[in-house]
């Protein structure tokens, strides 16, 4: 894996036009990350932003969220930006849960709105300035 830090990326599918904007308007500074994505979610900033370094993974439904969720445990990812649907019933509902689950075990910084993912990424605890992380104990 490459040393530059790395980030997720998520959107459901009312909330892609979102990170869309989103990703265009933090063009500049995502370019500073190794962007990990569920598939569609990576297509359409690709689509948008194809000189952004993204790295697709499955679909979400198809075992996306949960392939992040791996990288999370593995600890991979310096933060997650996930623009999650509040208001549409989710087929992978209990993927979605486990991989915000993961976030919280593992303090990994996490933004499930626009407003907070820009406050993140100007944030120095993402940009690897800051000393304090707490991550829980992993047993080998
Ligand atoms: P997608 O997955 O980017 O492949 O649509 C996101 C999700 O629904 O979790």
């Amino acid at each position: 894996m490459s040393a530059r830090k790395s980030l997720a990326l998520i959107a459901h599918d009312a909330k892609k036009d979102e990170m869309v904007d989103f990703a265009l308007a933090h063009r500049e500074k995502l370019a500073n990350y190794e962007l990990y994505t569920t598939g569609t979610t990576g297509a359409r900033i690709l689509e948008a932003c194809p000189d952004l370094n993204v790295h697709r993974r499955k679909s979400g439904p198809l075992g996306g969220d949960q392939q992040i969720g791996a990288m999370i445990a593995e600890q991979q990812l310096s933060g997650l930006i996930f623009f999650v649907d509040p208001l549409s019933p989710m087929p992978h509902d209990v993927d979605v849960k486990a991989l915000m689950r993961l976030a919280l075990v593992y303090d990994l910084p996490m933004a499930l709105n626009r407003s907070t993912a820009g406050i993140l990424l100007r944030s120095t605890r993402l940009q690897g300035l800051s000393t304090s992380s707490s991550t829980p104990e992993t047993p080998e």
